[in-house]
């Protein structure tokens, strides 16, 4: 495996408060990689940053090879990184289908088509609601919708931050098992969770940031599930 994101120094800041203070890591091209971290460690604005939507104030961001960072959204989806954002942040007002199509934006294919009808496959649910307005979905068919709109963009990484926030234990498992669905598919995918347990199940490597700094890097058994945990939770510093 060689990397496919490499992130070097990176700081991203919003007025005077960094909350990245020189990140670096890697994501391996065909892994899992997980960023696990307490609230507010760097998790949401390093995936933002990553995606273009914030502006790193030092650092770079290489995607296979070429420099990302600063480059605006849609040249970085065009690349191939897709972002599903935290709180799932579908269109509210617009249909499921709008929903999918709108993650096809950027592509002039005849293939959109063939793509909508095997993400229908994949999510039965959405096409059941094809015509249904977003906002009228339950969490766990929003985060389905969330994820189905990025892989309408055909991305090599998916960026997803948070994706089993506030869902129930079923729908959990059903998002891991997708997350499982999407990489033997041969999508590499970098995953923040605050579900350390589940992201310890899929993870190849995962990295621990704590205020903005990666505190650990290993494989899953590299460091004790509970270790990792608390800190995932708590951070190290209110050992
Ligand atoms: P969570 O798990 O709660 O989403 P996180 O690890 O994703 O946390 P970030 O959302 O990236 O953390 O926040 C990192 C730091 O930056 C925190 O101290 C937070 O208060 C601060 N921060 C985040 N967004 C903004 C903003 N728009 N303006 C000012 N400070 C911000």
């Amino acid at each position: 495996m060689s990397a496919m994101l490499e992130v070097r120094d990176l700081v991203t800041a919003y007025g005077k408060i960094e909350a990245l203070r020189g990140v670096s890591l890697e994501v391996q091209a065909g892994s899992i990689t997980c960023l696990l971290g307490p609230n507010g460690a760097g998790k949401t604005t390093l995936m933002m940053t990553i995606a273009g939507i914030l502006r790193p104030r030092a650092g770079s961001v290489r995607f296979a090879g070429r420099e990302i960072a600063r480059r605006p959204p849609h040249e970085i989806v065009g690349a191939g990184v897709a972002l599903v954002p935290e709180n799932r942040l579908v269109f509210p007002g617009m249909s499921v289908r709008e929903n999918l199509y709108a993650g096809a934006y950027l592509r002039r294919d005849g293939e959109i088509e063939a793509d909508l009808e095997r993400l229908f496959e994949r999510f039965p649910r959405l096409r059941e609601r094809a015509g249904q307005d977003a906002g009228t979905l339950s969490g766990g068919e929003q985060q389905m919708l969330a994820v189905a709109r990025s892989l309408m963009s055909r991305p090599k990484l998916l960026l997803m931050d948070e994706p089993s926030l506030g869902l129930a234990p079923l729908v959990v498992e059903e998002i891991f098992r997708i997350v499982a669905d999407l990489h033997r598919d041969g999508t590499t995918i970098f995953l923040v969770e605050q579900n350390a347990h589940m992201a310890l199940r899929v993870a190849h490597h995962f990295y621990l940031i704590e205020q903005g700094r990666i505190t650990f890097s290993g494989d899953p058994g590299s460091l004790a599930e509970d270790e990792v945990i608390r800190r995932a939770y708590l951070g190290s510093a209110r050992r």
